[in-house]
């Protein structure tokens, strides 16, 4: 396509732009919890979801004693006849057993991935989070056979976050590619769009159903998109991408 902008290098982020992460947490997290009620813990799942909400806002997401934090500030009644190391485990066998359950993508995107590969655009992987946990998700997905290993920057291993454009520049020099033929597609208003934008990227925006979609970008999207697979057209029509 002689007369459409080229591309050579597409980032894509992974939670909740090429996989609904937000939704599967719920669900892991209620899996987890049903587990342990199962065994024995006298409460309501509704409550038990809404008190390990705050465990993990007060401790992060990625903090590793989730569920032994949460059985710590139930009350006693709740906890007073089981063993404790017994639902934590429960329910960790629970939230890993929930991954191999719902950590897929659909047809639609699986095969967006392949035909931008087929066409001789390079993609990369520009998420946030600890290095092997992400990775996790690149392999469970099934997408690192469509991916450069080498275009895989993740914030824990590089050191800098997503908020920050060094980020994105460490990125964009790892391509070795013009800036102007680099797309990157993510979620998140501030830490996708802004930064990417800061960066000198073309930036599309997937505004779905994910935690940060409520609020707008500071600085526009080239192209805006409300699912993953939304972004064949894009690259369709403005990038000639066969269709
Ligand atoms: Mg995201």
């Amino acid at each position: 396509m002689p007369d459409s902008p080229q591309l050579d290098v597409i980032f894509i982020d992974i939670d909740d732009t090429l996989f609904a992460t937000t939704d599967f947490v719920s669900a892991a997290r209620r899996d987890a919890l049903q587990s342990m009620i199962d065994r024995g813990l006298n409460a309501n799942i509704d409550d038990l979801l809404a008190e390990l909400e705050l465990v993990v806002a007060e401790f992060g997401s990625n903090h590793d004693h989730h569920y032994d934090f949460l059985l710590k500030r139930l009350p006693a009644a709740v906890t007073g006849n089981v063993n404790i190391d017994l639902m934590v485990v429960a329910g960790v066998i629970a939230y890993h057993n929930a991954k191999w359950k719902h950590l897929h993508i659909g047809d639609a995107d699986r095969q967006l991935l392949l035909d931008i590969k087929n066409s001789g655009i390079r993609l990369g992987v520009i998420s946030s989070g600890l290095v092997r946990k992400q990775i996790e998700k690149i392999l469970r997905l099934e997408i690192d056979k469509y991916i450069d290993p080498k275009l895989i920057f993740i914030t824990h291993g590089v050191g800098v976050a997503k908020s920050n454009v060094q980020l994105y520049e460490s990125a964009i020099a790892a391509t070795g590619c013009d800036i102007s033929r680099i797309m990157h597609v993510g979620d998140h208003p501030y830490h996708d769009i802004d930064t990417g934008n800061a960066a000198g990227m073309v930036t599309v925006w997937v505004n779905g159903g994910g935690k940060h979609s409520v609020n707008e970008p500071r600085t526009s999207p080239a192209f805006k998109i409300s699912c993953f697979a939304e972004l064949r057209a894009v690259l369709v029509n403005n990038y000639g991408l066969n269709k």
